[in-house]
């Protein structure tokens, strides 16, 4: 298999067959080490592209940035592509790069249990594998956040969370409800405008809106970056410069001049487009811009002035047989409901079950909130490493490039077991809680912690992200300092 001169032969469980899962399967492949097994638990790749089909999904990062670095594709149909379109090509790279035979798809991993060096895979099937790494690829945002609001399940018309679209509902002429005004909700919103008799928005918080239009690239434009690879690069790297420059490095400092800048277009957005007063002040939030994470629509301000469109700000008071009760008293009555109300960011690989060295259970571990050296490795988890894991990079920038950089990081560290100057390896607690301290202390500078309520932030109110600079992650990527890990064997 992959036997290689003075090295140890290694078998790798990946978990996860979504946009991380794929990229480190391809990884090992090309590194010769084809021991391994991806664990899917659904029947095809592709992860939150896979599961997030409503209408109007689209990713808000460019096409082109948000894209394996080793298969960039000239055929992008627009500058944000829709949903299906990056399923269509995490589906074709899994086929061009020959992963889908390592991948058993329908079997979702129950439990990873580390003894005597190895861990002890366990499946729903109950197939049982023993490895001697894991890499767990499960994505951030996959449980659906059902919200606490009184007699949710007593609507009887259909109702369904974003994650979860019913297709066979059909939304001609029905009245619809969207609870939510996330980056999912405001691209509800656009896409059903039009079809639907009348839409009511329940909005809790308003957000600020950054208007970018998506326009789409002609055959002209995409045989251009199939002739001339050269083109797509500079595309790239136009992207790169302004998503990392101009939003990644701004939301860190919330002084700098790009947030400056990124404030001043979304309330120019609002001032310009929004025209009854009194909707203009329901629609402006009392943040900053970017606290949140930031929305990016051009389409969304007009959708929401249609006059079929209802911003509804009271409060919901409960859910009825037949709509919503706002808290003035009024029922706001439905055909379908949509729950745009996010997911449990705090979750990542949890309800499996993971016990490390000496049975330490990752569910005490993580009892108060998930945490990670460098999003990547837990203490006495050796061997065990999570890519996309707690308090990493997220926000308007791909996730892919920050996938892509924490695999090359976990070869380097696989390496150190590979050529066998251990057996095990794993952050040691000290490196962890130093760099989170540190972490802690970066965001009272950004603009996360500027007084808004976000899925970025954990139980006590501190940004669960990566809160320096983007340049400095992939310093810090680059090669592993090996003095925060421990070696075992
Ligand atoms: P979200 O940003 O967490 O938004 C959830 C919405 O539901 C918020 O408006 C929230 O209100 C509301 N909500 C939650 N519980 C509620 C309750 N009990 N009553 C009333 N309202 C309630 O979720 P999302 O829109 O699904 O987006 C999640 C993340 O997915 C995004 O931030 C982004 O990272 C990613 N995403 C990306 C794209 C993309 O284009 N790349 C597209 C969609 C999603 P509050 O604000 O008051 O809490």
């Amino acid at each position: 298999m992959n036997d290689q001169p003075g090295l140890r032969n290694l078998r790798f469980a990946i978990i996860g067959a979504g946009m991380s899962g794929i990229a480190s399967a391809i990884k090992l492949i090309e590194s010769g080490q084809t021991d391994f097994t991806v664990y899917e638990k659904a029947d095809r790749v592709g992860g939150t592209w896979r599961e997030n089909t409503y209408p109007g999904v689209t990713c808000d990062v460019p096409s082109h940035l948000y894209r394996y670095a080793f298969s960039p594709n000239p055929n992008w149909s627009h500058m944000f592509s829709p949903g299906d379109e990056i399923e269509r090509y995490f589906e074709s790279v899994a086929n061009d790069y020959d992963v889908n035979p390592y991948i058993r798809f329908n079997d979702e991993v129950t439990s990873c249990v580390f003894k005597n060096a190895k861990w002890h895979i366990a499946t729903r099937s109950g197939l049982s594998d023993e490895v001697d790494v894991v890499i767990a690829a499960t994505g951030v945002l996959h449980h659906p956040n059902y919200p606490e609001i009184d007699g949710l399940r007593s609507f009887k018309p259909p109702m369904f969370h974003s994650a979860q679209w019913d297709h066979s509902v059909d939304l001609d002429d029905a009245r619809v409800g969207v609870i939510g005004t996330g980056s999912t909700a405001v691209q509800i919103v656009s896409a059903i405008i039009d079809q639907v008799r009348s839409l009511s928005l329940f909005q809790r918080t308003a957000q600020w809106i950054l208007p970018i239009s998506n326009p789409d690239y002609s055959e002209e434009e995409k045989e251009s970056f199939r002739k001339n690879p050269e083109r797509m690069r500079e595309t790239y790297e136009f992207f790169s410069k302004m998503f990392t420059e101009g939003f990644a490095d701004a939301v860190v400092d919330a002084d700098s001049p790009q947030m400056k800048a990124i404030e001043e277009a979304c309330v120019r957005n609002l001032e310009d487009n929004v025209h009854d007063p009194e909707l203009r002040e329901r629609l402006r939030p009392d943040y900053r811009a970017a606290c949140k994470r930031l929305i990016v629509s051009a389409s969304f301000y007009d959708s929401i002035q249609k006059p079929n469109a209802h911003l509804v700000t009271e409060g919901i008071e409960r859910i009825e047989e037949s709509g919503v009760r706002t808290r003035d008293g009024q029922l706001h009555e439905l055909d379908v409901l949509v729950l745009a109300t996010g997911f449990k960011a705090d979750a990542f690989m949890r309800p499996m079950k993971v016990s490390g060295r000496d049975g330490v259970e990752l569910s005490d571990v993580w009892a108060k909130r998930p945490n990670a050296y460098l999003s990547i490795s837990i203490p006495d988890f050796p061997n065990f490493f999570m890519l996309n894991g707690p308090n990493g990079p997220v926000g308007n920038f791909s996730l892919i490039e920050v996938a892509e950089l924490q695999i090359d990081y976990v070869m380097q560290l696989v390496d150190t077991i590979r050529s066998r100057r251990c057996r095990e390896i794993s952050a040691t607690k000290e490196a962890m809680d130093t760099l989170d301290a540190a972490r802690i202390e970066a965001a009272k500078q950004t603009v996360w912690t500027t007084g808004c309520h976000s899925w970025y932030l954990d139980d006590r109110g501190v940004p669960a992200n990566w809160t320096w600079t983007f340049e400095r992650f992939r310093e810090v990527m680059a090669k592993p300092d090996l003095g925060a890990y421990e070696f075992v064997g």
